[in-house]
């Protein structure tokens, strides 16, 4: 029996160690250094000073194809199924720098209009209809220039706007450090399965069910203290098992998969020595993305029937690109590691 070890309860993490343990008999055990399972994507429950329940979300929102994109795809893999939100129906409602860009407010025969008398195809319409490979052709192009490009420098600049948002929403970087290939190979998904969303009971019911797939078929689960990797440990290039926790125990595997970050996993689990010297500089050479203050309030009241509400208020082009600093810009060194234990771990009140 094939011993796999994965680091990491993250979607990713979780979500390979559900199709694992699902689609083969390997011996699976996941670690994960944090109480709570999930990662990012984790939400944990909270009860306020009336008794009542409130699910906090730890870092994501929402997410862009939900059942119809890959975390519903292994979802349906491993035979788990979640309820939905779509942001649709009515909405979502999209009002940028004064301007209501929302779908709801045009008239289907108006939209039809619009479309007939323009000449371009629209870039929603483009991002859908591009292949791969072509996508790939402007992997090194960033969104700033592609924009321009398609719709002329000095041109659109409410449109240009909203669509760099959204690879500050997504992605966590300006625009003009985000890969155009990149850009249109998610949002191209995402315009063609048109379901984005919010699973029921929190954006932690998706990595909760992975691990429960795991669970169910004999796969270990070690969380906390116990279940943090301290070191991979490789010899003669093939990986052997993992340290963990405060005893230093060690764990025999066949395969370690890791789900931690590429930097900790090269250059503190696995250690420098054991990769190229080309692939360590590029590994040291990637830059953290950026960063995003973010408030997630929750209301006991029905305040609107839109799924999703949208406000960026007027700002200048230049006042954009300070409003998109990455950390390291800012002389910040991250310290991915330290990041998340669970006293350092940034919390957004959500609902
Ligand atoms: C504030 C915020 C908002 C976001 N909003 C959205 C959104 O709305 N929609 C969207 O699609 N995406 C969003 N994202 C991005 C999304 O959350 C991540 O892309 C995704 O959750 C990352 O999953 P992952 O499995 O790759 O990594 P992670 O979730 O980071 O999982 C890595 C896991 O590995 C564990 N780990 C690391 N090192 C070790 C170790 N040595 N030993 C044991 N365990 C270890 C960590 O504790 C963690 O649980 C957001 C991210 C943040 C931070």
């Amino acid at each position: 029996m094939v011993k796999i070890i994965i680091i990491g309860s993250g979607i990713g993490g979780s979500g390979i160690g559900a199709l694992i343990a699902k689609e083969t008999s390997h011996e699976i055990t996941l670690f994960e250094q944090n109480e709570l399972l999930g990662g990012r994507c984790a939400s944990y429950k909270k009860k306020d000073d009336q008794g009542r329940t409130w699910i906090f979300d730890i870092g994501c929102h929402i997410f862009s194809t939900c059942d119809k994109g890959p975390l519903g795809n292994i979802l349906d893999r491993v035979g788990k199924s979640l309820q939905w939100s779509y942001t649709q129906n009515p909405g979502p409602r999209v009002v940028v720098m004064g301007m209501d860009l929302s779908r709801t407010t045009r008239s289907k025969k108006r939209r039809k209009r619009v479309e007939q008398k323009s000449a371009k195809p629209n870039f929603n319409e483009m991002m859908k209809n591009m292949t791969l490979e072509d996508t790939k052709k402007i992997d090194n192009i960033s969104l700033t220039d592609f924009l321009d490009e398609f719709f002329g420098k000095g041109k659109a600049a409410v449109k240009k706007m909203m669509y760099g948002m959204q690879a500050g929403v997504m992605f966590g970087v300006a625009p003009h450090a985000c890969s155009a290939g990149e850009f249109v190979r998610c949002f191209g998904d995402n315009a063609k399965q048109m379901s984005m969303g919010y699973p029921h009971g929190g954006t932690g019911a998706i990595p909760e069910a992975y691990c429960q797939v795991i669970e169910e078929n004999q796969g270990k689960i070690i969380k906390g203290q116990e279940g943090r990797v301290e070191k991979i440990i490789v010899e003669n290039g093939a990986v052997k098992g993992v340290i963990t926790g405060p005893n230093k125990t060690f764990h025999e595997a066949d395969i370690v998969i890791a789900n931690s970050d590429i930097k900790t996993t090269v250059l503190r689990l696995v250690g420098e020595s054991n990769f190229s010297s080309e692939y360590v500089k590029y590994v040291k050479d990637l830059q953290w993305g950026g960063q995003v203050c973010s408030l997630k309030v929750g209301v006991d009241k029905v305040i609107t029937d839109q799924k999703m509400l949208t406000y960026v208020p007027t700002f200048s082009d230049d006042d954009m690109k300070k409003r998109f600093t990455s950390l390291v810009d800012e002389g910040f060194e991250v310290d991915s590691e330290n990041m998340t234990v669970p006293e350092k771990t940034v919390l957004l009140v959500g609902f």
